[in-house]
């Protein structure tokens, strides 16, 4: 019986969508493989994450459970999601065969699972951002403590690197088992090179061949212009460096906005709220408006009503070459005080 996706994911039945990704992103932290998790777990939380992130997957789980769509499952599929996940897309039975030979790890398999394999980790960040930061674009620095290329080595992992002797560079070798059926023939990884297809006359003593070590690193991103909260930026090769040379990981950062005192965004325009005298609203005219692009000027027309939109062109958020408008809501001031004279000609008005 397999457990419960809320239960895995530690939220409760009623849980939003924010926090599942939250509680999402904690769990894979904690039982990241890369980070010495166990990976059936792992990859247990991702699919919980899969399907509860989901709309339409939740509710289906929701009335059915797990073996919901016709007891397929939600396991596997097109992913919707997650980070780091690029190394665990391809849990076919060949690969579970051998991660549970060799205790994890992604090591082994053919040429190209292995170059696949030897690819860093991705990275996540969450970073905040003023509003302003957020409108016109900025860079962000953090430390990070993580793989990074071995100096000693260059990320060559030794000296005299040569292809190993045992399974010819493929990495793996075939091992013969006895079956009531007959002989079956099984690939595992070389026990020689560990999987990884060349061995060293002299192993990088740094770094212990693996051509990269966990240090300390600094990383910038820029964001761009106009992002907005609750965007997700890739960057791609700023992750974990990679084995011996290996791709680098993506950074992918995670972008929260607060939120200004002055503005509202709605999209690419900025709203702020106008407050004339009734009597300004009644008879019209020009008012200044300070938009986040500094002054503008806003021309009220007769009678305007309370919470009238009116629009500054161009004084919006820029993004992607695209410009929003900045929008003025009128609200209306009542006067303070009636005086005697004030009265009296309303009084006069209302009768007209
Ligand atoms: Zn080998
Ligand atoms: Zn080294």
């Amino acid at each position: 019986m397999s457990e419960d996706y809320y239960t895995l994911l530690g939220v409760s039945k009623g849980a939003t969508k924010d926090e599942i990704k939250k509680a999402y992103r904690q769990k894979a932290k904690e039982h990241h493989p890369d980070k010495g998790g166990d990976e059936k777990k792992f990859k247990k939380i991702q699919e919980a994450y899969d399907v509860l992130s989901s709309d339409q997957k939740r509710a289906e789980y929701d009335q059915f459970g797990a073996a919901g769509r016709g007891g397929q499952g939600f396991g596997g599929g097109g992913r919707t999601s997650g980070f780091s996940a690029s190394d665990f897309q391809d849990f076919g039975g060949f690969e579970d065969i051998f991660s549970s030979f060799f205790g994890g790890g992604f090591q082994g398999g053919g040429r190209t699972k292995r170059s696949h394999s030897n690819r860093g980790s991705d990275l996540e960040v969450e970073v905040e951002l003023n509003f302003e930061e957020a409108i016109k674009g900025t860079e962000k620095t953090f430390s990070s403590r993580q793989y990074i290329v071995c100096e000693k080595c260059e990320g060559k992992g030794g000296q005299g690197a040569k292809t190993c002797s045992t399974c010819r560079g493929s990495g793996s070798v075939s091992r013969q088992f006895q079956t009531p059926f007959g002989a079956v023939a099984q690939r595992t990884a070389c026990p020689n090179c560990q999987g990884q297809g060349i061995t060293f006359e002299k192993t990088c003593s740094a770094c212990g061949g693996e051509g990269r070590k966990e240090g300390k690193t600094k990383i910038s991103f820029s964001t761009p212009a106009g992002v907005e909260d609750g965007a997700t930026l890739k960057f791609s090769e700023k992750g974990e460096a990679g084995i011996r040379g290996g791709q680098s990981g993506d950074l992918y950062v995670h972008v929260r906005v607060r939120p200004s005192e002055e503005f509202q965004r709605q999209g690419l325009d900025l709203m702020s709220p106008l407050k004339i005298s009734v009597f300004d609203a009644l008879l019209g005219g020009k008012f200044e408006v300070q938009t986040f692009w500094g002054k503008g000027t806003v021309t009220v027309p007769e009678n305007t009503r309370d919470g009238q939109l009116l629009r500054i062109r161009g004084k919006g958020v820029r993004q992607d070459g695209k410009v929003g408008d900045h929008i003025v809501r009128i609200r209306y001031e009542m006067p303070r005080k009636m005086s005697r004279k004030m009265k009296e000609m309303l009084e006069q008005l209302k009768k007209e």
